[in-house]
């Protein structure tokens, strides 16, 4: 534990949530091991009877992962923290915890993919009635806010546009409407925005992404400021246990050290690398809250400490350019992961957004000649050399 002075984000990201053992240890460490014992009889009885403070079972209680949930509560200033399996996770459990039959939801249009599938395909199989919104459009999310309306759920900047929602309206609009707000952070992470700040009532996270860094493990959060959501939630991790694993919640607090050092980088990367884009003959237009181009750059500028990492880019022409772009590249990744030391490229059209109907990935403003990179800690000198691999095949086909 740190000592009485308030810490920066960057103290905060390498020290909080530690409880150091016995034996004195400088790192974290990892306990693998699914019970815990007791000393007595009596004891055993008033931890799993009457909730005392302590160690039962690991699908609930694990001293790494609560490590883990006490760093990154810190990071979004939220008072509570509970680490799922994934990200998913994460939010299939808030959404099982908060909600029930008979309930409605707001979501944006805009929010990943499998979320979408959660609330339209799985959630609504038990009565939860869901809108999808533009997530910029606070006069569509007052309209589809209805008297049994229990959340508004929103990712921000959204992924792969960078469309920004604008939080603190948003949160206004939940506590007038007697709704909560719920914030998908996994693309900003709380080192470029911190949502409960802004008045959200729930962070999500998935772990996978940016506070992992590397691409090693998949995991998840919810963070909160409500006591009732997280005992809640709690109780629902404790029956069900779509649970985080220790090993992985080691990794995840080990991502959170250098996480604003990552951040940083990340941001300056991306903006060069957008600011290029917008020069290429083949590139058609560039997506990045970053750029004055960007119908969000106000609002992203105001709201968040940084730009993010995701810049997407449309070329001239269709689906098989913009497959042409990504297959020519020699060092990039082609995967759907984002949130990478690696930066990664994708074609959302036929991946990421893939499932979703024409029509869904219409109103998400997903085209076919749309590219996604997730840029990553390389030289951005090496990332444009294999991007102009492709682009430079464009542009003579298109006689530029
Ligand atoms: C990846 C992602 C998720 C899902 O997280 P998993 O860890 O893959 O389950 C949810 N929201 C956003 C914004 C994501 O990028």
């Amino acid at each position: 534990m740190h000592g009485p002075h308030p810490l920066d984000i960057e103290s905060i990201a390498v020290r909080a949530g530690q409880h150091r053992t016995t034996e004195g240890e400088h790192c974290e460490p990892i306990f693998t091991t699914s019970s815990f014992v007791f000393n007595s009889a009596a004891e055993a009885a008033s931890r799993f009877v009457d909730d005392a403070p302590g160690n039962v079972y690991s699908r609930f209680t694990n001293p790494t992962v609560a490590t883990f949930e006490r760093r990154l509560a810190a990071l979004e200033s939220g008072e509570y923290g509970l680490a799922t399996a994934s990200g998913m996770a994460a939010i299939q459990l808030l959404c099982q915890s908060v909600l029930k039959a008979g309930d409605h939801v707001v979501v944006s249009a805009s929010v990943f993919g499998s979320t979408i599938t959660l609330f339209d395909k799985i959630l609504s199989r038990f009565a939860i009635g869901v809108s999808f919104v533009d997530l910029n459009d606070l006069t569509g999310w007052r309209q589809a806010i209805r008297d049994n309306t229990k959340m508004l759920f929103v990712e921000t900047p959204s992924n792969p546009l960078g469309r920004v929602a604008n939080i603190t309206e948003l949160s206004a609009l939940a506590k007038h409407s007697r709704c909560i707000l719920v914030v998908d952070n996994a693309v900003a992470t709380p080192i470029l925005q911190r949502p409960l700040e802004l008045g959200a009532d729930v962070v999500v996270h998935s772990a996978t992404k940016f506070l992992d860094g590397q691409g090693r493990c998949v995991g998840g959060a919810i963070i909160t400021n409500s006591n009732q959501i997280y005992s809640d939630c709690f109780a629902g991790l404790r029956a069900c246990g779509p649970s985080m694993s220790p090993f992985n919640a080691w990794v995840f607090l080990k991502g959170l050290e250098t996480l604003p050092l990552r951040m940083k980088q990340h941001c300056i990367n991306a903006l060069e690398l957008a600011v290029w884009l917008e020069t290429q003959p083949a590139v058609r237009k560039v997506f990045y809250p970053g750029l004055h181009s960007h119908p969000d750059h106000q609002l992203a500028s105001s709201q968040q400490t940084g730009f993010g990492a995701i810049v997407s880019f449309e070329v001239h022409g269709e689906r098989a350019d913009a497959w042409l772009v990504i297959d020519s590249t020699e060092m990039l990744s082609i995967t759907g992961n984002l949130g990478d030391t690696k930066t990664t490229i994708t074609h959302p059209a036929t991946t990421t957004h893939g499932r979703l109907t024409e029509q869904q990935r219409h109103h998400a403003g997903i085209q076919n000649n749309l590219i996604r990179l997730a840029v990553g800690l390389e030289s951005v000198n090496d990332i444009k050399t294999d991007l102009l691999l492709g682009l430079s095949k464009l542009s003579k086909d298109s006689g530029c």
